[in-house]
């Protein structure tokens, strides 16, 4: 293949501008911690097919059954990211079409629903997500939308209060899943409401997919009617999604997907996720998912330790929310600070928080990225302390350049084309 094909020098000589920026984009992603949940680094492989030439290619249909001649093959890397995901999941039936997980959850409700049909979905408040039946997004605006949420005290999910509500709202269908939820979520509790309920089961995994894949949290394909996830997140795919469910909705699923809600499939993006599923089935991608757990639980304990609210308690994901109340600051001002110090989180509500959105109370912090540089629970002792300083003395501009200068030093021994690999190989 020429060598221009899709390399960074060719961007340099068409467009020194945009070349400016990634290269500028490189570098923040290479200097900074990124302790951001709901992001990891892809690897160069997936990378570069997300580069390719299989972009050209219009492939409207599924692999063999195609409106477009020339076929051949884009039918071979879709028809592997299949067979790779449903080994992967273990489920009767993969799409791998989806361009996001938000097109993902649209196609789930739209194979079985009409507009109008009551959703009960996880408030957004309380970790949920806005396609869960949000008002602003199209899940609150085509469907009656109810929410669930967490128990005040435990800060976890309550099945029995859910279950009355759901006796209450009688759902066509319940959507589990969340955004910003440390524990091990009980998928057959969930199957046995909506039975209960006569309400069919969506289970959005977008977060916790690696997890799932590794068998590291339990896997809702054998409860739920759909599963859908995102494959950018612990699963360290390309920017994407993926809708999976049981036989019987095969043929509608495939429907609405396309025609119903896409055109032509991004066929780089299938080839990326093609690469990525190889490499999350491959023994080294279940240690990496150990340790994003084990440097999720350090970085927890660590915070309580120093007085920190944890919510909940602790974590049995890779991520968990700091209630920064105690610590008398906003989730912006403590999101503001760490970006100063080289410190990327994200500012996040916590559950019946009394701040508004773009305020919060809280931040969530999430390990798939330090875990992918190689960093271990050492690591995230350090990581805890820079917090720490920062937190304690957020306007202190000085301390921000010092601990960015710390920051830099650690993640120059962890390179973001990492690829993880176990201390004793
Ligand atoms: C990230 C996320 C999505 C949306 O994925 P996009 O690819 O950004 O559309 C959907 N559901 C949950 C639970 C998520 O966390």
């Amino acid at each position: 293949m020429s060598d221009a094909v899709g390399t960074l020098q060719a961007i340099q000589d068409t467009d020194p501008e945009v070349y400016a920026a990634i290269c500028a984009e490189e570098e923040r992603q290479r200097e900074k911690l990124v302790l951001i949940a709901s992001e990891n680094y892809a690897s160069p492989a997936v990378l570069a097919a997300q580069g390719c030439l299989m972009t050209n290619k219009y492939a409207e249909g599924y692999p063999g059954r195609r409106y477009y001649g020339g076929c051949q093959n884009v039918d071979i890397v879709e028809n592997l990211a299949i067979a790779r995901a449903k080994e992967l999941f273990g489920c009767d039936h993969v799409n791998v079409q989806p361009h996001s997980g938000s097109t993902a959850n649209m196609a789930a409700y739209l194979a079985v629903l009409k507009p109008g049909d009551v959703i009960l979905g996880m408030s957004l408040a309380h970790g949920g997500h806005l396609t869960h039946g949000h008002k602003v997004n199209f899940s609150g605006m085509i469907f009656q939308s109810y929410s669930y949420g967490l128990d005040r005290d435990t800060e976890v999910l309550d099945y029995e209060a859910i279950h009355r509500q759901a006796e209450e709202c009688r759902p066509r269908m319940i959507v589990v899943g969340a955004s910003a939820y440390s524990r091990t979520i009980d998928f057959p509790r969930f199957q046995q409401i909506a039975q209960a309920v006569g309400a069919y089961l969506m289970v959005d995994i977008a977060h916790i997919s690696g997890l799932v894949a590794t068998g590291l949290h339990p896997t809702p394909i054998p409860n739920a009617d759909f599963v859908t996830t995102t494959t950018h997140k612990t699963l360290r795919g390309p920017r994407s999604g993926l809708i999976m469910c049981r036989a019987e909705h095969a043929k509608a699923v495939d429907k609405i997907l396309f025609p119903g809600l896409q055109g032509g499939p991004l066929m780089h993006i299938i080839a990326a996720k093609a690469v990525a599923f190889k490499e999350a089935l491959a023994p080294e991608f279940k240690m990496y998912q150990q340790q994003i757990l084990a440097n999720a639980r350090v970085l927890a304990q660590e915070f309580l330790r120093l007085g920190y609210r944890v919510v909940s308690g602790g974590t049995d994901t890779h991520l968990f929310l700091l209630n920064l109340t105690n610590k008398g600051l906003t989730g912006k001002e403590a999101e503001e600070a760490l970006d100063a110090a080289g410190i990327v989180v994200n500012k996040n509500g916590v559950p019946f928080d009394e701040k508004p959105p773009m305020v919060t109370s809280g931040i969530r912090i999430g390990t798939p990225i330090v875990s992918t540089r190689g960093m271990g629970e050492s690591e995230m002792r350090q990581i805890v302390s820079f917090i720490d300083r920062v937190l304690q003395r957020p306007q202190d501009t000085q301390l921000h350049q010092t601990v960015r200068q710390e920051v830099k030093a650690l993640c120059e021994q962890f390179p973001i084309f990492y690829s993880y690999q176990p201390a004793s190989a």
